[in-house]
């Protein structure tokens, strides 16, 4: 996984207060896939980092006042929507894209993310050609699961760095680290 002479580009899935320890919505594992995430990137200094980030609107549709399953998490301009802040030093501008933007539609995958000049996040991986897509982030059942799944789908071969991983809930986990073995890479 380390040291790669491959062509690869690594995305991070939501690492983002809210879903670490601590946060509204902390998941399982999330301090240690953050430390592991932050040594994936740092041993693999000319790897490009594609950030995707959960960025809703105070009155998003999947909070449990709207009668959505989810606290009110990553509410753009909160502490609870920065990527944590031992990550910080590999953010590049136009590589942070942001999902569930829109207060009507739940958004788990990254990949039809955009940044903010309104690139999405899958036309900007066409742009760096990665032979392959290495996928880390929070949590896996989730948003992890279905950006990997729309990658696939789109003719990427995706790598799970499962060390990087946090998780709500571990049957869920355990469950999705199947699937996404079963539909290969
Ligand atoms: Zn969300």
């Amino acid at each position: 996984m380390y040291f790669w002479s491959m062509k690869r580009v690594i995305v991070v899935v939501d690492e983002l207060y809210d879903f670490i320890e601590g946060g509204s919505l902390a998941c399982a594992h999330s301090l240690e896939a953050v430390a592991a995430t932050k040594r994936l990137i740092a041993q693999n200094p000319d790897t490009p980092v594609l950030f995707v980030c959960d960025h809703h609107p105070a009155n998003h549709c999947s909070f449990a006042a709207q009668g959505g399953p989810w606290p009110p998490h990553c509410v753009a301009g909160t502490h609870g929507a920065e990527i944590h802040e031992d990550l910080q030093a590999f953010v590049q501008d136009g590589r942070v894209f942001f999902k569930g933007c829109d207060p009507s539609m739940e958004q788990y995958s990254g990949f039809e993310g955009r940044n903010a000049a309104g690139q999405a996040l899958c036309e900007v991986l066409e742009t760096l050609a990665p032979e392959e897509v290495v996928i880390a982030g929070i949590a896996t059942e989730y948003c992890v699961y279905n950006t990997v799944v729309d990658l696939r789908k789109a003719g990427w071969k995706v790598v799970i760095a499962e060390d990087c991983l946090g998780w709500v809930d571990a049957e869920g986990h355990a469950e999705a680290l199947a699937a996404m073995g079963d539909s290969g890479t």
